[in-house]
């Protein structure tokens, strides 16, 4: 996509506060060995450790890299003899040759690199769970002793750095505790607290903000072609997180709105039996990017029944909806909406860990079911 190869040889969206302090280490010459960029998913993490790699080699010395010179594209490309970019992966299935799974995930990180606010889906082709293995952190800690001279900085990034294992992060914190000379570790997270207290003590922590609606808006009309509405739209949808303004902006956008709408009236309404149909013709019409999506639609739809709700009905984002979401409230007015939020947020933290889909959607569909049931009660 064009639109987006631009925008890897442009600037890290927002992040005033962090482009600073980055600017003023790598000015006075005192980065530290080892950082740990923490920060909602979707703001530029990696992206911002991408670019300080390619500025510490750039040949050109242009801040955050000319992305043009040979060193910077060599980083872009996952060829630069100092550059190592470590991702969470899924193990090799028993079916799958070696040679064919290296050049899938090889795609799937320079998919990953190229598209650095997107979210990398290695399913169908491999289901079983992304992890960081010791392998990886063996073979990055076999780069750091190899590659000693030649260029002026050798960058590793190990993102989402949550996700190691335990040996892995046992392994990696040997190396945090001797790093060799011009070596810089960038650990990136948007979960800090699930990384092992002696790895996070000894980076130094740089936090990243999430991203204004005004810069998403303006990213989505500049490099994804958004005209204003729907870019002011999704915009204001996403939480502040780049990466789910873009998956809530996808094709499957209209279908999953609507798929959120109907499992909320459905949940409230129906039997039991036909509840158990609506979550079936759910799983089958949606695979699991496309339930998540439904997922944060549907916390998004309860935050705008709330909003009319206690009044403030200026500040929904669904505007398109606003008649059908107050007349919803006239059934449901006095339902406990923060309650449903809360019932909304565990499904998709749920679904983040991998539990059974299907348990997922039916779990919530009898928990709003129940929140329906209790407002009733509350009524005598
Ligand atoms: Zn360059």
């Amino acid at each position: 996509m064009a639109e987006i190869e631009k925008l890897t040889c442009k600037t890290v969206i927002g992040q005033e506060r962090v482009k600073q302090i980055i600017r003023s280490a790598v000015d006075k010459e005192r980065l530290a060995h080892g950082y740990l960029f923490h920060g909602p998913p979707g703001v530029g993490k990696d992206l911002m450790a991408i670019r300080i790699a390619m500025e510490l080699n750039c040949a050109e010395k242009v801040p955050e890299g000319c992305g043009q010179c040979g060193s910077c594209q060599q980083i872009q490309r996952l060829e630069h003899p100092s550059f190592r970019f470590v991702f969470p992966v899924p193990s090799r299935p028993k079916s799958m040759k070696p040679e064919k799974y290296n050049a899938f995930i090889r795609e799937k990180l320079l998919e990953r690199i190229e598209n650095p606010y997107t979210g990398i889906s290695f399913t169908p082709e491999i289901s079983a769970l992304p992890a960081i293995g010791i392998e990886q952190i063996r073979a990055l800690k076999q780069e750091v002793i190899l590659r000693q001279q030649g260029s002026r900085y050798r960058v590793f990034i190990v993102s989402h750095a949550d996700q190691m294992t335990v040996q892995a992060s046992n392994s990696l914190l040997k190396l945090l505790e001797e790093p060799p000379a011009g070596t810089l570790l960038i650990l990136t997270t948007s979960v800090p607290n699930r990384l092992l207290p002696t790895i996070a003590s000894r980076c130094q922590h740089i936090r990243f903000d999430s991203l204004s609606t005004s810069d998403i808006e303006n990213a989505l009309n500049r490099f994804w072609n958004h005209d204003e509405d729907n870019a002011r739209f999704f915009a204001r949808m996403s939480s502040g997180s780049l990466e789910q303004a873009l998956a809530l902006s996808d094709a499957h956008f209209e279908k999953c709105r609507s798929a959120a709408w109907t499992f909320l009236e459905n949940s409230l309404h129906s039997n039991h039996l036909s509840r158990l149909d609506i979550c079936d013709t759910l799983i089958q019409d949606l695979d699991k990017t496309g339930i998540q999506s439904m997922l944060n639609l549907l916390a998004v739809t309860l935050r705008d029944l709330y909003c009319i709700q206690i009044g403030i009905p200026e500040k929904i984002i669904n505007l398109d909806r606003e008649k059908v979401m107050t007349s919803f409230l006239d059934q449901y007015g006095d339902m406990d909406l923060n309650e449903a939020i809360a019932c909304v947020e565990h499904a998709i933290a749920s679904l983040k860990k991998n539990v059974y889909l299907n348990l997922i959607v039916h779990v919530l569909s009898q928990n709003l079911y129940d929140l329906g049931r209790k407002r009733l009660n509350v009524n005598h």
